[in-house]
C-alpha cells in the first residue's frame, strides 16, 4: 500500500464587503475574505494538502488568479475537482486534518457543517475529516483580525 503525506497553508485578508466563507460555510460576520475565488481559506489549505500528498503541486497552478473562469468560484467545486485529480493518480484521502486560525468569530457552531461539506466533497466518511480552529492570542496579523489563516495535513492512500 503506498501511503503519502501533505501540508497545506493559506491566507486571506479580512475586508468588508465580503462574504465569509469557511469550510463552504457562508459565516454571519461584519468582514469577509478578500480572494479571487470565494477565498475559502480553509478549503484551499485543504486543497493544498490534497494536491502536495499527490505530488501534483497547488492550487495556483491547477486553478490560476489570473483566470475569468475562477472569479468567485465555489471552492467546494476545486476541492472536489482537486480529489478527482488525486483519484486519477489512484489516491484515495484516508483522513484530513485542519486547523483555522482567526481571532473572530467564533466557529465552533459551524465545523460540523464544514466537516460535512470537506467529507461530501472528497467523497468520504465525515469521521475521516477533523476541523478546529484556534486564536493567535490577539498575536500576528490573525489577533488583530486583519487576516485568517488555515493549515491542514491530508493522507492519500493508494491501494
Ligand atoms: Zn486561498
Amino acid at each position: 500500500m503506498d501511503i503519502r503525506v501533505g501540508h497545506g497553508y493559506d491566507v486571506h485578508r479580512l475586508v468588508e464587503n465580503r462574504k465569509l466563507i469557511i469550510g463552504g460555510v457562508e459565516i454571519p460576520w461584519e468582514l469577509g475574505l478578500l480572494g479571487h475565488s470565494d477565498a475559502d481559506v480553509l478549503l484551499h489549505a485543504i486543497s493544498d494538502a490534497i494536491l502536495g500528498a499527490a505530488a501534483l503541486g497547488d492550487i495556483g497552478r491547477h486553478f490560476p488568479d489570473t483566470d475569468e473562469k475562477y472569479k468567485g468560484a465555489d471552492s467546494l467545486m476545486l476541492l472536489k475537482e482537486v480529489c478527482a485529480k488525486a483519484a486519477e493518480k489512484g489516491y484515495r484521502v484516508s483522513n484530513i486534518d485542519a486547523t483555522v486560525i482567526a481571532q473572530k468569530p467564533k466557529m465552533k457552531d459551524y465545523i460540523p457543517k464544514m466537516c460535512e461539506n470537506v467529507a461530501k466533497a472528497c467523497g468520504v466518511d465525515t469521521d475521516r475529516v477533523n476541523i478546529k480552529a484556534t486564536t493567535e492570542e490577539k498575536l500576528g496579523f490573525t489577533g488583530r483580525q486583519e487576516g485568517i489563516s488555515a493549515h491542514s495535513v491530508c493522507l492519500l492512500i493508494k491501494e
